[in-house]
């Protein structure tokens, strides 16, 4: 009887950690490319093409990084880095022109394990402003930096930089002569979005949020939107979610909108897709308008908007995949 009992409690040993091994296995990747008015009828076939195919290509890069077992961390900002080289997003390349068409890009990232993050705003010459922002959270013994502090931080490191006609792309500068002639007549602002998010879940049940821009077109100089502040634009924490937004930002730093979404499931109990849709709703209720992907501790994702469209796509190890551009 005692043999017995010897050979049960191993056994039963085993089979806990093997169910906690499979339990926690479970990943998870979401990003999306910007919310804004993005229509079929506005959009050529040979554009809708390039940005599905564009998404495509980072899903695998950020994917691939976590079914090796990879970090979430190093998922979202390797993937970030490919939006921001492309010069089809706001963000890195391709970012948009501020009201003196000149570029000025903004990125943070959160780590849900340790509640760590790093931020950094007004940069001007860094080609993958995430790459410094992950450098201010992992490197400095502060969460934000701005401008000329954050570019110096930068040389430090030996990050690649660029001058900013290597950001200017003729799509930018067309768009900024669009935003002042609407506005001209209009007398109104109309703002373009296309900031880059990432959220993810590696294998060891470690969450991230990583958010990339160039803002908003036409924005004034020294203005920084909701993308690297914690808690508006981006968010993560192991017990409740991961959170990267897109959108009018000041609609998005009013409301907490990042933090909103992982305090209503801390708070309220409510799943990520009642909390994403809650936080949108409040954000349209004060008149801003964007959206937002978020990923639980579990893998289940949010993508919600309330603009006619949203570049976004996830993969999960259980198999969904899906990417979408349109409402
Ligand atoms: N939220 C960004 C900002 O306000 C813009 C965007 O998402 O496109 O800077």
């Amino acid at each position: 009887m005692s043999i017995s009992k010897n050979i049960k409690i191993p056994l039963l040993f085993f089979l806990t950690s093997f169910l906690a091994t499979a339990q926690d296995s479970k990943f998870a990747i979401a990003l999306h490319g910007g919310a804004g008015t993005i229509r079929k009828e506005n959009m050529t076939k040979e554009m809708e093409k390039q940005y599905f195919e564009v998404l495509q290509k980072a899903l695998d890069i950020g994917f691939k990084v976590l079914q090796k077992g990879g970090s979430s961390q190093e998922a979202a900002v390797l993937t970030i880095q490919f939006l921001e080289d492309s010069p089809l997003f706001n963000a890195g390349k391709g970012a948009v022109l501020n009201h003196e068409g000149n570029v000025e890009m903004d990125a943070s990232i959160m780590y849900g394990k340790t509640l760590n993050a790093g931020a950094i705003a007004g940069v001007k010459t860094i080609k993958n402003p995430i790459l410094l922002a992950r450098l201010v959270m992992d490197m400095s013994p502060h969460v934000f930096l701005y401008g000329d502090g954050a570019e110096k931080f930068a040389q430090k490191f030996k990050l690649e930089t660029r001058p900013q006609s290597y950001f200017i792309t003729d799509r930018r500068k067309k768009g900024l002569e669009k935003y002042k002639n609407i506005q001209k007549t209009l007398k109104k602002s109309i703002y373009k979005y296309g900031t880059v998010g990432v959220v993810a879940l590696d294998k060891k049940g470690d969450l991230v949020g990583a958010t990339s821009t160039g803002g908003m077109t036409g924005k004034m100089y020294g203005r920084i939107g909701d993308t690297p502040i914690i808690g508006a634009g981006t968010y993560a924490n192991n017990a409740t979610c991961a959170v990267s937004c897109t959108g009018s930002g000041e609609f998005f730093i009013r409301s907490a909108a990042a933090y909103t979404v992982s305090a209503l499931m801390e708070f309220n109990r409510e799943t990520v897709q009642q909390a994403a849709k809650v936080t949108i709703g409040r954000i349209g209720n004060i008149g801003g308008s964007g959206g937002l992907i978020a990923l639980d501790k579990d893998g289940n994702v949010a993508m919600e908007f309330n603009t006619d469209g949203m570049y976004r796509a996830y993969r999960t190890s259980e198999g969904k995949k899906y990417i979408q551009i349109y409402k």
